[in-house]
């Protein structure tokens, strides 16, 4: 048992992040990615203060950052007649002590493949392994099944099997099989980059509209100084009859741009054209706004979800990406307290699963947009002096309430000790709570 390696199904930002976290405490691991290639795939991403300070202590600082994204200062609601609803600063410029990142998923997930790699070695990340399923072998550890990209049938022995393989999880479809069907509440999003000016503090992510139908947009690059163009990365969404169901769909589903401008045709402001924005994207993917119902356990024996796996959420709260890299460090900091041990698996489970279960509802009623219902139901969304109908602290107590549930509650980060001190490794004899590899 002690010489096999953990084995982590899924090469995302979560599968990567425990594969970088478990090198850092001196645990074995093998990636199994089901991508024979990884590309950059997908648009722009929000690492939270609380990410960032993790990717740090990882030795991916704001200097690798910096490369391929942007420092964010701004959260702003605007109401479709352009009045603000709501702003806050954020990032280093709201007083966190770490900064607030808008990047490109792929190029994110690129950046911790080419670290991974360089740290492992590259044959402790292999491509074209999808994980289909496991067998759990008492106190013995646990069993992948892998399909390789070439037609092969592999099994592979580890001590742990970390189950990060998103949306489509094989892992938790085994853990559990009668889990409901993914949930989809009726609201689809487009979304694309457009080459666009900044607007507002030049790295404002601004969300624009109601809680049926809105624009959110924010810069993933700097202005070029040239031109003074960035990449803005936009999302358009729409809410319709959800009753026939969810038609199925990836983040890779093109659609054409002339489809959805019918939408969004009559927003247009002296500071923002929202179709014109939309039809400068190359391209635009279509996803429907879906997320999972908490599960009652993250943990089977030896085996554990993380990431999207376990709580794939809406991504109104911008924090699917950052959540994934804090439960690649409560894992760690398990595994330091607990051994490469089951027993570090109910641990990382008991901290996390609960709260963030909660997130994820929280996130299906709209998040912190969930200013715009509160507009919508005061004031069908009309109003000239937003204080008369939402005032300044009432704004602000559902901002708070929004960050402490999803964990970057500002005074409590900034207090808090690393999730993992400095130097610490996993070693020595594992306790004896861990014993029972049992559920
Ligand atoms: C292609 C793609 C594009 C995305 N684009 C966006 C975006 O534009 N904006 C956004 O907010 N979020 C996007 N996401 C989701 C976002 O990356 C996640 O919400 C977040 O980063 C949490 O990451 P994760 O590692 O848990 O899951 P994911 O990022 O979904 O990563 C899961 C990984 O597991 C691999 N995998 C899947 N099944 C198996 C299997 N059976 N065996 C082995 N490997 C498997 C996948 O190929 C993927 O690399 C995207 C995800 C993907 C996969």
């Amino acid at each position: 048992m002690d010489n096999l390696p953990v084995l982590v199904a899924g090469g995302g930002i979560g599968g990567l992040s425990v594969a970088l976290t478990l090198h850092q405490i001196g645990v074995p691991c093998i990636v199994l990615e089901s991508v024979a290639n990884l590309r950059p795939l997908g648009v722009g991403i929000n690492l939270q203060p609380n990410a960032v300070r993790e990717l740090e202590e990882l030795g991916i600082g704001p200097a690798v950052l910096d490369t391929i994204g942007v420092q964010a200062r701004e959260w702003a609601l605007v109401g479709l007649n352009g009045n603000d609803v709501y702003s806050e600063p954020r990032g280093l410029l709201a007083g966190y002590r770490w900064p607030q990142y808008a990047v490109h998923r792929g190029a994110l997930q690129m950046l911790l493949y080419e670290a991974a790699v360089e740290r492992l070695g590259a044959g402790a990340i292999r491509t074209g392994h999808q994980v289909t399923g496991y067998r759990r072998h008492g106190d013995e550890g646990v069993t992948a099944l892998i399909a390789t990209h070439d037609g092969r049938y592999l099994e592979m022995r580890g001590s742990l099997l970390i189950g990060v393989d998103g949306l489509h999880s094989a892992v938790r479809a085994q853990m559990h099989p009668h889990q409901p069907p993914i949930h989809w509440g009726g609201a689809i999003m487009w979304r694309g980059t457009t080459l666009g000016r900044p607007i507002r503090t030049g790295a404002s992510f601004v969300g624009l509209g109601t809680h049926r139908q809105r624009v959110v947009f924010y810069p993933i690059s700097s202005a070029d100084p040239a031109t003074g163009l960035a990449t803005i990365n936009w999302i358009a969404e729409i809410t319709v009859d959800s009753a026939g169901g969810w038609r199925g769909g990836d983040w890779n589903r093109k659609v054409d741009v002339e489809s959805i401008i019918p939408h969004f045709r009559a927003w247009t402001y002296d500071w923002l054209d929202v179709p014109a924005m939309l039809r400068g994207a190359d391209e635009v993917f279509e996803y429907p706004m879906i997320d999972r119902d908490p599960i009652p356990t993250w943990v089977d024996g030896p085996v554990a979800l993380l990431g999207d796996a376990a709580h794939v959420m809406y991504p109104t709260g911008s924090n699917g990406a950052t959540q994934a890299v804090i439960d690649a460090r409560v894992l760690g900091a398990a595994m330091i307290e607990h051994g490469v041990t089951a027993c570090a698996l109910h641990a990382y489970d008991a901290q996390l699963r609960e709260d963030v279960g909660g997130v994820v509802l929280r996130n299906r009623g709209a998040g912190p947009f969930g200013l715009l219902n509160l507009l919508d139901e005061r004031c069908g969304g009309v109003f000239d002096d937003i204080d008369a109908v939402i005032p300044p602290g009432e704004r602000e107590a559902f901002m708070s309430r929004y960050k402490v549930a999803a964990g970057f509650a500002m005074e409590k980060l900034n207090a808090a000790t690393p999730i993992i001190a400095s130097g610490a490794r996993v070693g020595g004899e594992a306790p004896a709570c861990c014993s029972t590899m049992s559920s």
